[in-house]
């Protein structure tokens, strides 16, 4: 449809509508602590966003009560359990959804659209991303429709102020070994891309909204990828792995020994966004070795023919074509 009158035109590059911001509850309004220490807040924009899962359960309760229940629940496990100085993220968006400020002045930086404060949602990434945690686990089942909606409102509000690009909407598996946000959610960020892209006025064909990605792997997994792991596991020294295309208990083990060497974030058994780029070293057409073998393998699988040089992005290709 054309000829709408627009809200107001964002003076960033590529953001052609101001998305309006969502109500926002700040930390006074749902009863936060103190921060323990202070938050560090840097004069730079924030260049993606990552979507979280709380992994909590799936609660009936919809209730503004509910949420600022929620963001304290989070807030204290954060600062007494994991010692952090607040929150981690910098929003919360409820079942209800009611969009909650996480780490203090995070809403202040936002409304700046030049700063950002330093979370502690994602390590790596906690000055250059906003953390969005959403209630629930997304593993099997999606969330409700109002959180939904506040999630594509927020990205939307977010994109528009610092200027991202709704193709940079990330899960925080595409960076940890982690199942986070959820399987059913993860599967949704193309969606959310597009439907946060037509917010800002931009039309993201099919796959501009399907990021390149690495597929996450996990025990009881099993196919081709699966295989070409084990080929990786085995040329990273993890030689006690068999190449049989299942991910069984012995894998995960092998997975675990291969994370503690490598001093991952999480040693659990889970190949994610962490531990792929580590097992995937760049491969040039004439190239032997178990990384030059998983390439071959995979292309096989697919029916294509390998790429001369294979870097990160190539890796993610052959991995997401093979599945
Ligand atoms: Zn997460």
């Amino acid at each position: 449809m054309g000829g709408g009158v627009l809200l107001a035109t964002a003076a960033l590059p590529g953001i052609a509508h101001a998305a309006p911001a969502p109500a926002i509850v700040d930390c006074a309004a749902w009863g936060a602590r103190p921060n323990s220490r202070v938050v560090n807040v840097v004069t730079r924009r924030p260049v993606k966003i990552l979507v979280h899962h709380t992994a909590t359960p799936n609660v009936d309760d919809l209730s503004r009560r509910a949420a600022d229940d929620l963001a304290r629940g989070i807030q204290n496990f954060h600062m007494d359990r994991r010692g952090w100085l607040d929150s981690g993220q910098h929003f919360t968006i409820s079942r209800g959804g009611f969009v909650l400020e996480g780490r203090h002045r995070s809403l202040e930086a936002l409304r700046s659209g030049r700063k950002q404060v330093e979370g502690a949602h994602c390590t790596g990434q906690n000055l250059v991303s906003i953390g969005i945690e959403n209630e629930g686990t997304y593993t099997d089942t999606g969330p409700t429709g109002v959180l939904w909606d506040r999630l594509r409102e927020m990205c939307a509000h977010v994109c528009s102020q610092y200027g991202i690009a709704p193709t940079e909407i990330y899960g925080h598996r595409d960076f940890k070994d982690t199942l986070c946000p959820g399987d059913v959610l993860y599967g949704m960020l193309p969606r959310l891309r597009g439907e946060v892209g037509g917010m800002l006025g931009q039309r993201l064909e099919g796959s501009s909204v399907r990021a390149a990605s690495w597929p996450v792997l996990r025990e009881d997994d099993r196919g081709p990828v699966v295989r070409a792991a084990q080929i990786l596991l085995r040329g990273a020294g993890r030689t006690e792995v068999s190449v049989d295309g299942e991910f069984g208990a012995a894998m995960a083990e092998s997975v675990r020994v291969f994370q503690a060497e490598h001093a991952t974030e999480e040693v659990n058994g889970i190949i994610g966004g962490e531990s792929w780029p580590l097992l995937t070293p760049p491969v040039r057409s004439g190239d032997r070795g178990a990384a030059a073998e998983a390439v071959e393998a995979l292309a096989v699988t697919s029916s294509t023919r390998p790429p001369s040089d294979i870097g990160p992005v190539q890796w993610q290709q052959l991995l997401t074509a093979a599945r």
